[in-house]
């Protein structure tokens, strides 16, 4: 099967109530494709400007990450994205965005990225989902994220995009501010209601539910005893959990179960440091050793 992945290429600046970090590399595509290489060897669509290292280009392709869909814009300026935690990491503030590159990205997907299997709209501005999915031929599968900014400011696209989608992920904050529901459970059928036959919601350190039409499941997240950097969590979950799919080669529901369990496994790695950092450093044998140990934990 094959993966292909749009999203943000960044540069963050995050602070958290211990530590600040200054312009690493970060990104909604970014994370999610990291977190699916460990999986399949995503394609991914993107812009960045000539100020994007080079080594983070060079430790994607190591990864087997298609780069012919990244754009570099001579001269041009990544992406610039800053965001301050406090107390709770599960919420956040922007304190600046600069879209830069980004700003009237066209992107014209490569031949080889146009019949995908899997398409994965990660977090950027829904007209460029939109666009995006304007140039694939109907993919199996169809899957989307997006954050309170885009809610907020282009909800009539978003719209749009969720129609056409698949799977939504969603974390709780987002899950409420579409639908006005304060209950997660009555918010996540709502939002099925909305075009997705999958609609994920994650809920930080309190796990995830997976909601479809006529079931619900409900799994545990991995026990973490403290957050070092909670930036990409969603984005990793959503990428491993694509990810897996893509390599399971089907959507059963025992394929879905143990996809939001990598999900979550990728997800508890990404918040044990700043940035790409720990994803960058982590071994298959680390995520099998904790999908083996999440499973232990929630058997019954
Ligand atoms: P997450 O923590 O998984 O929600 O995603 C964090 C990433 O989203 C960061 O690395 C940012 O670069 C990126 N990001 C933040 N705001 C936006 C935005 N408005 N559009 C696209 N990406 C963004």
């Amino acid at each position: 099967m094959s993966l292909v992945i749009v999203g943000s290429v960044a540069f963050d600046t995050i602070e958290t109530p211990e530590d600040r970090r200054e312009r690493i590399v970060g990104g909604s595509c970014t994370y999610s494709a990291l977190a699916a290489s460990f999986f399949t060897r995503p394609k991914i669509v993107g812009i960045v400007g000539e100020d994007f290292p080079k080594e983070t280009a060079a430790l994607m392709k190591r990864r087997g990450i298609d780069l012919k869909g990244l754009k570099i814009v001579p001269g041009g300026k990544t992406f610039y994205w800053e965001g301050r935690y406090g107390d709770d990491p599960n919420q956040r503030d922007t304190m600046r965005l600069d879209l830069n590159v980004f700003g009237d990205f066209q992107p014209n997907l490569p031949p080889s990225y146009r019949k995908p299997d899997i398409l994965f709209l990660a977090n950027i501005g829904p007209s460029l989902q939109e666009h995006v999915l304007s140039q694939v031929a109907r993919p199996r599968l169809v899957a989307m994220d997006t954050i309170r900014h885009y809610i907020e400011t282009e909800p009539e696209s978003l719209d749009r995009v969720l129609r056409k989608t698949d799977i939504y992920f969603a974390n709780d904050e987002e899950a409420r501010l579409m639908t006005g529901e304060r209950n997660l459970i009555r918010a996540g059928r709502l939002l099925l209601e909305r075009g997705p036959r999958l609609v994920v919601l994650k809920k930080g350190e309190h796990g995830v539910l997976v909601f479809k039409k006529d079931s619900l499941f409900a799994f545990v997240a991995h026990p973490c005893d403290g957050v070092v950097d909670p930036t990409g969590a969603g984005d990793s979950f959503a990428g491993a959990f694509l990810g897996y799919l893509d390599r399971a080669g089907d959507f059963r529901a025992s394929s879905i179960r143990r996809a939001a369990v990598y999900g979550s496994v990728l997800a508890s790695f990404t918040i044990e440091d700043f940035g790409i950092e720990r994803l960058a450093a982590l071994k298959k044998s680390d995520i099998e050793g904790r999908f083996a140990y999440l499973k232990k934990i929630a058997s019954i």
